[in-house]
């Protein structure tokens, strides 16, 4: 069975892609998991067109939902253009959408090949992007970007442009390993481009 869109704490998850260009190494899509804990099986046999998403989407209750989550399996702006279609079809249909967020590395314009962020606004309203690390040496030994040290750079370029056109930008990183010193360089980053930092929990396999 293939999982286009998951229930998980309150939230609608949306998942339209495995690929990646990180390999970061807590990533449950290259640790021998099969599904995850977030739902049964998020390996798609294909990548649904944008007609398949809209069909899941559309026999949802977008009501009783605090967010709607692009994330899944994968980096979902690899399908922005579908995310964009997507998110402006369903309210062209009368769907009342709640907020939308996006969970992203920020490498979109590296993958797009254009500076997507003025196409946020008005359809995402919440970002979140994965800093994981304090700096560009620690990012890239825990991301492994295919672009190598581009993928820093890129990475925080997109956060301060996403932040003139998202209300909410936000940037997690995981606990583990952490120095409260790390963590004071890494807020003291996020708020330098407009963002706020999250903390996360580290979860053990
Ligand atoms: S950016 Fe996300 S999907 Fe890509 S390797 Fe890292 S954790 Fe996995």
């Amino acid at each position: 069975m293939m999982t286009i869109s998951y229930e998980y704490e309150g939230s609608l998850y949306v998942n339209l892609t495995n690929k990646c260009d990180c390999a970061c190494v807590f990533c449950l899509r290259h640790n021998g998991h099969k599904g995850s804990i977030y739902a049964d099986d998020l390996w798609l046999e294909h990548e649904p067109s944008r007609e398949e998403a809209l069909e899941d989407l559309l026999k949802r209750d977008m009501s009783q939902y605090k967010n709607l989550v692009f994330c899944g399996f994968g980096e979902p702006m690899f399908r922005w253009d579908d995310d964009a279609w997507l998110i402006d079809t369903l309210k062209e249909r009368g769907v009342k959408l709640p907020p939308v967020r996006f969970n992203t590395n920020g490498h979109a314009n590296r993958i797009l090949g254009r500076d997507i962020t003025p196409e946020l606004q008005g359809r995402v309203d919440i970002i979140s992007i994965s800093l994981n690390g304090a700096d560009e040496a620690e990012y890239t030994a825990v991301t492994q970007p295919s672009t190598g040290a581009l993928g820093w750079a890129d990475m925080l370029d997109f956060t301060r442009k996403s932040a003139q056109y998202v209300p909410s930008v936000v940037m997690t990183i995981v606990d583990k390993d952490k120095t409260p010193e790390d963590i004071d360089r890494a807020r003291a980053l996020a708020e330098s481009l407009g963002a706020t930092l999250r903390v996360r929990e580290y979860i053990p396999d």
